[in-house]
């Protein structure tokens, strides 16, 4: 087995204003897997597998970066009555998956003002995306697996198999190909006659250093999540915050005021927060067809890529598929 990625030698790591980070370094890693609306599916479907995943894939990376942890519990906070009821709907749904409700009051404690209460999700939460991609990578150098840091020029079919164009000029055969490059799948795919077009959605987000408030944090979920933006704990006043939501590749300066008050409702201690890291990512969003794109186009030719807001939630579901797809593969061609 080989990887191909120009990133390859790059170290898991962001600096402060990094612009040019894949999308999951970018990311915050927040697990929204229960919390999820829908109860039918693939996106459900996905979701739950992923969760049930996880403590697994944190039980095995341990060995490679010992203090990665799933992070625990995620807190939904209701903007509206309507998202009240809802909420209350889905933990009576939900219960054994570990999602309660919480009411205004007992929100106070933490974030006075909620008074339409939230959801509680035991099991949702977060994985730190910089310690994963670390243990990631230490787990496959100890697999057999062919390391190469320069882009992918261009896939074409070869006999029975695909060859493989790096930009350096070289090209090597497999069996099977795996497409997973976030916005560059698609051009990879054109010249295959697969039409997968993705549209770029930036996302920033920051870490803050609170300044006049002693915050408790033990009293804090891993992640709480207002108005579509995840406040996520990092440490003795440390916090992070992210991530905006933003058509294009242009980090624009509104999005980010309007998280940073979350729209003026912001409290003090978060308004009056210092700025000690602010970066941004691209999340790849497939045009006119649902995320993730997840698809055996052809023999050996497989597309697991458009995550766009969800691709560190769905990674253990997306990994698992993409294994049985190509044990599948292996088993009909008897290779
Ligand atoms: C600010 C932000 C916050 C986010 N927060 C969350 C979150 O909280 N939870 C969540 O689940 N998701 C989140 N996401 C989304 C998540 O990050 C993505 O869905 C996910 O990381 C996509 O993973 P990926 O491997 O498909 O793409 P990427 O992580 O972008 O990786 C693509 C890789 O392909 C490589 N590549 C590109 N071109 C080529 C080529 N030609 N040849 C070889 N390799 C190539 C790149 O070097 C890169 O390493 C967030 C995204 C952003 C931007």
């Amino acid at each position: 087995m080989t990887i191909f990625d120009p990133g390859l030698t790059q170290p898991v790591s962001r600096t402060n204003s990094s612009t040019d980070l894949n999308g999951t370094t970018a990311s915050l890693g927040v697990l929204m897997g229960h919390v999820f609306r829908r109860s039918s599916g693939r996106g459900w479907r996905l979701r739950r597998r992923s969760m049930e995943l996880w403590p697994h894939w944190i039980t095995k990376l341990r060995r490679f970066v010992p203090d990665l942890a799933l992070q625990t519990p995620l807190l939904q906070v209701a903007g509206d009555e309507a998202t009240r009821v809802r909420f209350h709907d889905l933990a009576g749904q939900r219960q054994q998956l570990g999602l309660t409700t919480l009411s205004a009051a007992e929100l106070n404690g933490i974030w006075p003002g909620a008074e339409h209460g939230g959801l509680r999700s035991e099991q949702d939460g977060r994985v730190d995306p910089l310690k994963l991609q670390q243990s990631l990578r230490l787990a496959v150098g100890e697999l057999q697996v062919g390391l190469v840091a320069e882009p992918v020029e261009a896939v074409e079919r070869h006999n029975a198999g695909w060859r493989v164009w790096r930009a350096g000029g070289q090209h090597d055969d497999f069996f099977a190909v795996v497409i997973c490059a976030a916005m560059a799948s698609s051009t990879l795919l054109a010249p295959l006659g697969h039409d997968r077009p993705m549209a770029p959605v930036l996302g920033q987000a920051l870490r803050l250093e609170l300044n006049n408030a002693a915050i408790d944090w033990h009293h804090w979920p891993a992640v709480l999540v207002d108005q579509g933006f995840n406040l996520i704990p990092d440490g003795p006043g440390r916090l992070l915050l992210g991530a905006t939501v933003e058509p294009g590749t242009e980090a624009a300066e509104d999005p980010l005021a309007l998280m940073r008050s979350l729209h003026d409702q912001a409290p003090d201690w978060l308004r009056s927060a210092t700025v000690v890291e602010h970066w941004s990512g691209l999340r790849a969003r497939p045009v006119e067809r649902p995320a993730p794109l997840l698809e055996h186009l052809e023999p050996g030719l497989l597309l697991a890529s458009g995550h766009y807001r969800n691709g560190v939630l769905l990674m253990p579901a997306s990994a698992e598929w993409i294994a049985a797809e190509l044990n599948h593969n292996l088993l009909i061609t008897g290779a």
